[in-house]
């Protein structure tokens, strides 16, 4: 037998440090839940978790006088991962740009280099009907994983204003990746790729940008190193008619940051419910922000009414992502799917369902873990 202190050793507890920005509108509520059914998992499967909470978004132009303070940046920056509800809402609608509350969201992904977006759209059994394309055509089955490129490209290009030939206003701005920045988000997708159905779609238009001929050279250039993967392409105008057309052609996509952003909303539309979708923005190495793909909801805050599925299923994408724990995050994907067979929060609920509220929704996630 071991020596008590070896085998104490041996079986010592992982501990797991994660930041919370619950943000604004339903932003508290719905993370909430999540930690609730985070701190389930962990006793089911033998880690702890220890948090902390910052500020982010109108909750800390409030407190702070600005949507992003340094000292959110430096917790999160000593924490395992971080947990994100949502930022924004009319109170702050009316400040410029740059001190409105989503400035925190561009802030804190250059801040933590997050330059990996995944965005599963994905249905789950029990909602299958829901999603706008007709059941023919989804086929009851929907499993796409968009990978988008997050700090790079024509959102962080340099911009400005100039005057045109005839003299008119005109304004310009500039789409630029270089080969080190597209090689990293196409190793993220073909890596992803290996775990999934081993299919990866580089979105682009190489027909009439540079940047995206550029692009197409690199991705087959990284795809050499992943024999087992097919690679096809396509120009985004395609692919924008084919995710409606055949949305279960794709296994992963992989696109700049500007298609991206376009691409993943309509994939995640078709998914049906927006309160269902989460997301992970990943750094290098295991580091990654994890958030549910709807914003605050200002519109519902307060009245208990929010779905916390997103934000929970974004707890799952953590432990599979960023802390090694793939066996928790099945268990709470499995879980969701459960409780979704009998209850629903409003913006979901169908007859025959028990109608329950956020936090009710929490707890029987819980019960079902
Ligand atoms: P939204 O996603 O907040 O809401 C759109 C609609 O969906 C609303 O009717 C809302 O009630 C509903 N909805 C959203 N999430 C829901 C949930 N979990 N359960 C039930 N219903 C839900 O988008 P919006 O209204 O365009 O934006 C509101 C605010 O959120 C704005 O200030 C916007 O800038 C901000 N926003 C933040 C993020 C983010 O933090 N990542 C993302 C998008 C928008």
């Amino acid at each position: 037998m071991l020596p008590y202190f070896e085998y104490a050793d041996d079986i010592k507890m992982k501990n797991y440090k994660i930041t919370l920005l619950k943000g604004d509108g339903i932003g508290p509520e719905i993370v909430d839940e999540a930690v609730k059914v985070l701190n389930k998992t962990a006793d089911k499967f033998g880690f702890s978790v220890e948090y902390d909470e910052a500020l982010m978004g109108g909750c800390a132009i409030d407190a702070a006088g600005e949507p992003l303070p340094q000292e959110t940046i430096d917790k999160c920056k000593a924490s395992d991962s971080v947990l994100l509800g949502a930022v924004g809402g009319p109170k702050w609608d009316n400040l410029p740009g740059d001190k409105r509350p989503e400035a925190g969201l561009l802030g804190i992904r250059g801040a933590l280099g997050l330059f990996a977006n995944l965005r599963p759209s994905v249905i789950f059994e029990p909602l299958q009907g829901d999603s706008p394309i007709k059941d023919e055509i989804i086929g009851g089955q929907l499993d796409i994983l968009i990978v988008r490129e997050l700090t790079g490209g024509i959102y962080f290009g340099k911009r400005g204003r100039t005057t045109a030939e005839d003299g008119s206003p005109a304004a310009w701005d500039t789409e630029m990746y270089s080969v080190p920045e597209i090689e990293r988000i196409a190793r993220v997708a073909f890596e992803m790729a290996m775990k999934r159905d081993k299919r990866v779609t580089s979105v682009d238009k190489a027909n009439v940008l540079e940047s995206s001929r550029l692009w197409r050279e690199t991705v087959i250039k990284v795809s050499k190193d992943y024999p087992e993967v097919e690679l096809n392409h396509l120009y985004v105008d395609n692919c924008a008619m084919q995710l409606v057309r055949n949305p279960r052609q794709f296994d992963v996509i992989v696109t700049s940051n500007i298609f991206g952003d376009i691409l993943s909303d309509e994939a995640s539309m078709i998914a049906g419910s927006i309160g269902m979708l989460a997301s992970a923005s990943l750094a290098e190495g295991k580091f990654g922000l994890y958030e549910p793909i709807h914003g605050s909801a200002p519109d519902i805050a307060g009245q208990g009414i929010s779905n916390p599925l997103a934000t929970i299923l974004s707890v799952a994408m953590m432990l599979r992502y960023s802390l090694d724990q793939g066996e928790a995050a099945d268990a709470i994907e499995n879980a969701v799917n459960e409780t979704l067979k009998k209850y629903r929060t409003p913006d979901i609920y169908a007859e025959g369902m028990t109608k329950v509220s956020t936090s009710e929704m929490g707890d029987r996630v819980c019960e079902f873990l």
